[in-house]
């Protein structure tokens, strides 16, 4: 079978190396120069586990389920991060501590409580230490390039992808199956109906002292401070980070190369405000490096969701990119859809579910945690 995919980020590489295991003829176009570019390394660097998302089950189970898969497979892609603090704001969140901890617990994940004064952190209910890790993007970005080889095609911007009756072609080459993983930044094949462009903008900064590890406050219009790389940290907030609503990846784009540094400013001192409200010692801790731009592709819904998905249209499919440990959710939904047995197993963290109606019942397991 010959493959096309589109897009050499994390899903893009991750299924090229998936089907090349498979044996069939893999070619990954990517428009940059190298992979991994975009999203795929403009982001916060947090290997998800399902701690972030205590509203929305679908994509906290995802990336609980993912997780694991993604140690197995990828084990030098990833660091742990000494103190990982989640904690809950007292005045800003949107779920107490309380019901946190008790989703996260009925979702099997696994923290240690500790005390927030401990970590500099006031006007929260409590605080636990979990197991969420650092993304290693150099590490990954080399394994994946060695390993995908020939079947890589960099600085390769497909124009076009035409479907027929025997196949699909990118740029006039014929495949018989082609994977849109642009998220959606070029528009073939099926789409949601209610997403948008997102510009995002993150704040890097250097440790003017040496600091715990990595600090997120819950859960709604709330901050993170995360490792980046050796020597930066990201500051993002939920309010300030993201920065519009586009039709288009070229308008989102488009927005982040106007922005100003009167814009960013005003960004950097919103931003700074919102932390030291709960970390008072940020501006002891931290000097501004400068800003990182990306652009997201979201759902427009009220939970918050990530979830990734596949949808497919004759012989073409568009993945919706969720977390990047998720691309597990668009190998398995895809080799399914194509009679391919998935390469890497499904780990059974709720082996006496009925897989079926999987959702509901977790659901209920959660309403009844929560009480
Ligand atoms: C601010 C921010 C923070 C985030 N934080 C996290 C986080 O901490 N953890 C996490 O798991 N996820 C995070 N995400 C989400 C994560 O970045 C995405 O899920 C992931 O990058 C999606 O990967 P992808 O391969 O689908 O898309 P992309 O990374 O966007 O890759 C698409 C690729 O397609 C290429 N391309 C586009 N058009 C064409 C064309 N016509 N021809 C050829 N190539 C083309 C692009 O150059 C690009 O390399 C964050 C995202 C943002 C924006």
């Amino acid at each position: 079978m010959k493959i096309g995919i589109v897009g050499g980020g994390w899903y893009g590489c991750h299924l090229g190396l998936v089907f090349k295991r498979c044996g069939c003829e893999v070619d990954v176009y990517e428009a940059e120069a190298d992979v991994l570019q975009l999203a795929s390394i403009n982001n916060q660097a947090r290997l998800h586990i399902g701690y972030h998302y205590p509203r929305c089950s679908v994509t906290r189970l995802q990336t609980v389920a993912c997780f694991p898969r993604f140690m197995e497979a990828y084990p030098t892609f990833s660091k742990p991060i000494e103190n990982n603090i989640y904690t809950v704001s007292k005045k800003d969140s949107l779920v107490d501590f309380r019901t946190y901890c008790q989703i996260m617990e009925a979702s099997g994940l696994q923290f240690d409580y500790v005390n927030p004064a401990d970590f500099g952190i006031a006007g929260v209910d409590g605080a636990i230490s979990t197991q969420e890790r650092l993304l290693d993007f150099d590490e990954a970005r080399r394994t994946f390039k060695e390993k995908l080889g020939r079947s890589l095609h960099l600085n390769s911007r497909v124009t076009s992808v035409v479907d027929g009756p025997d196949g699909a072609q990118i740029n006039g080459e014929t495949y018989d199956t082609v994977i849109n993983c642009t998220w959606c930044a070029l528009k073939t094949g099926p789409q949601p109906e209610n997403m948008f462009f997102e510009p995002t903008v993150l704040l890097y900064y250097e440790a003017l002292q040496p600091f715990y590890g990595a600090l997120t406050v819950m859960d709604g219009p709330c901050f993170s401070i995360y490792p980046y790389d050796e020597d930066r940290y990201s500051l993002s907030h939920v309010s300030f980070t993201a920065r519009g609503q586009y039709k288009t990846f070229a308008e989102a784009q488009a927005f982040n190369d106007q922005v100003t540094e009167a814009d960013l400013d005003v960004v950097r001192c919103n931003m700074t405000e919102k932390a030291l409200k709960e970390f008072p010692a940020f501006k002891e801790c931290f000097r501004y490096l400068g800003p990182q731009f990306s652009v997201k592709t979201k759902y427009s819904n009220a939970c918050a969701s990530r979830d990734t998905a596949v949808k497919k249209q004759g012989h073409v499919f568009s993945v919706f990119s969720g977390k990047i440990d998720t691309i597990f959710i668009a190998e398995d939904s895809i080799l399914e859809q194509l009679g391919f047995k998935s390469e890497t197993s499904k780990i059974a963290l709720f082996p006496d579910l009925d897989m079926e109606n999987e959702e509901s019942e977790l659901e209920r397991r959660l309403q009844r945690a929560v009480g």
